[in-house]
């Protein structure tokens, strides 16, 4: 290897995190070169946040930042350091794609609800750096001639040739995305661990709401237990019933939690707060009203003040209440019945949705493989990770992007300090 040809980094996936580790590491002066299995770049950020892609967070703070990671956040504080949501906001601005923050979540969109926008600014960045970008193209593992990663096998039987690699092939949610967890027995082949996979972001399975799909119940608030303890932070927003269980924005918030604990033989459980904004002794005096002033009325009749029309019988049967019943038949077991009920609704989780609509996937390569400060393999010299591919997972809310962008630059730019040392060291 002559002193001053810099040997290639070669990056697999892509994805966001893919096309930021490319960014970063041409930024740093290494030829680079972006393998992608399928017939175009960043289809995940074509069709998130409902095709206008949420790309990161007004939370920027790190040690604040990290606290929305449910899966590990701590390991991103460094790369979320080295690279906030501020950067990606000024790659985009640069290329024209102004943003905006939306309450009540602080996310960032672009002005033009155009998810293709984020990417078209990616690839210009990319074409401005000189990477190539090679479509079509499927690797199917880590070339590795004498213990240090020097490329990609590819799946039509040829080599791509790296002084450093960047595995960025994404987690197994969305497979249609092109993202079918490749990459977990590349590396587990190298000797590394994978950590049980499990989807988040993804509607729950529970019996006997099918009379409901359809229904949403708004501005309710959310919680999750496991064992009898509450599993995870409360989340207030929407929800939605389905033909096999719940979705919505605070049931995918949710999700993490449940189905870790149902891959793990627990039982868990939603419990949905109808009244959020009323604490327990202001309901309590509400319904201690209804008792004096509408004993005439049926049980029934007095719900719809606070549920949808169609969503009552199911409430009632559940709570095993008599909605036929006047108010003035019911005793106090039954207005305490009622109080608890509105106040944490419970819905016993039987499972989740598959893969095939998760937004994220859980678990990955193991991080006490991966150097936190440059995304390197302990194992392997010259290999680096970044993007859902590691063992870590965000709420809704930018926080997956902003994962990928972060862990992608640090891994692009620690690659081609690599390859250029190579290059410095080589006779
Ligand atoms: C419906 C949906 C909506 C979402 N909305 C948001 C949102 O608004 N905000 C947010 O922060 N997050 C969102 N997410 C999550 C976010 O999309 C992911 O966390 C993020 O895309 C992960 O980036 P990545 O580059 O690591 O992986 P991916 O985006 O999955 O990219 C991996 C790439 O690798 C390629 N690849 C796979 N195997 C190979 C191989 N063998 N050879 C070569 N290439 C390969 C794939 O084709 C793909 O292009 C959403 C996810 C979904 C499914």
């Amino acid at each position: 290897m002559s002193k001053h040809l810099i040997p290639p980094v070669v990056v697999a996936g892509g994805g966001a995190a893919g096309m930021m580790a490319a960014i970063a590491a041409a930024e740093s002066g290494a030829p680079v070169t972006l393998l992608e299995k399928t017939g175009r770049l960043g289809f995940k950020i074509r069709i998130s946040g409902g095709g206008r892609c949420n790309i990161t967070n007004a939370l920027s703070e790190p040690n604040a930042l990290i606290t929305m990671y449910p899966g590990h956040g701590r390991f991103l504080r460094d790369a979320l350091r080295q690279y906030p949501p501020a950067k990606i906001l000024d790659l985009l601005h640069r290329h024209g794609v102004a943003t905006k923050v939306e309450a009540p979540y602080d996310k960032i969109f672009p002005v033009s609800d155009q998810s293709q926008d984020v990417i078209a600014a990616l690839e210009a960045e990319m074409r401005q750096l000189g990477v190539v970008v090679r479509l079509n193209t499927a690797v199917r593992g880590i070339h590795l001639p004498d213990d240090r990663a020097a490329g990609f096998r590819l799946a039509d039987g040829g080599l791509s040739h790296a002084g450093a690699v960047v595995l960025c092939t994404g987690g197994k949610s969305l497979p249609r995305s092109g993202s079918t967890g490749d990459g977990y027995p590349m590396v587990e082949a190298l000797g590394h661990q994978v950590t049980p996979l499990f989807p988040s972001l993804v509607p729950l399975k529970v019996a006997g709401l099918q009379s409901l799909a359809g229904v949403a119940l708004r501005n309710v608030e959310g919680s999750v237990w496991v064992g009898g303890k509450q599993a995870d932070r409360p989340w207030r927003g929407d929800l939605l019933f389905t033909h096999t269980g719940l979705s919505g924005p605070i049931v995918l918030q949710l999700s993490r939690a449940a189905a870790a604990a149902v891959d793990a033989g627990q039982q868990a459980q939603i419990r949905i707060n109808l009244l959020p904004d009323l604490d327990q002794a202001a309901v309590d005096q509400m319904l201690q009203a209804v008792w004096q002033d509408r004993g005439r009325q049926q049980l029934s009749s007095v719900l719809h003040d606070w549920l949808p029309k169609s969503v009552v019988p199911v409430f009632l049967a559940l709570a095993e209440l008599p909605g036929d019943r006047k108010i003035a038949e019911l005793g106090r077991p039954a207005r305490l019945t009622l109080l608890q009920r509105l106040r944490g609704w419970p819905f016993d989780v039987t499972g989740w949705q598959s893969f095939d609509i998760a937004e994220v996937t859980a678990g990955g390569v193991a991080l006490t493989e991966v150097n936190a400060k440059t995304m390197a393999s302990k194992i392997v010299a010259g290999l680096y990770f970044a993007g859902e591919i590691l063992d870590v997972d965000g709420y809704v809310g930018g926080y997956n992007f902003q994962a990928a962008w972060s862990t992608g630059h640090v891994a692009g730019k620690q690659a081609a300090a690599y390859v250029k040392a190579l290059s410095e060291s080589a006779p």
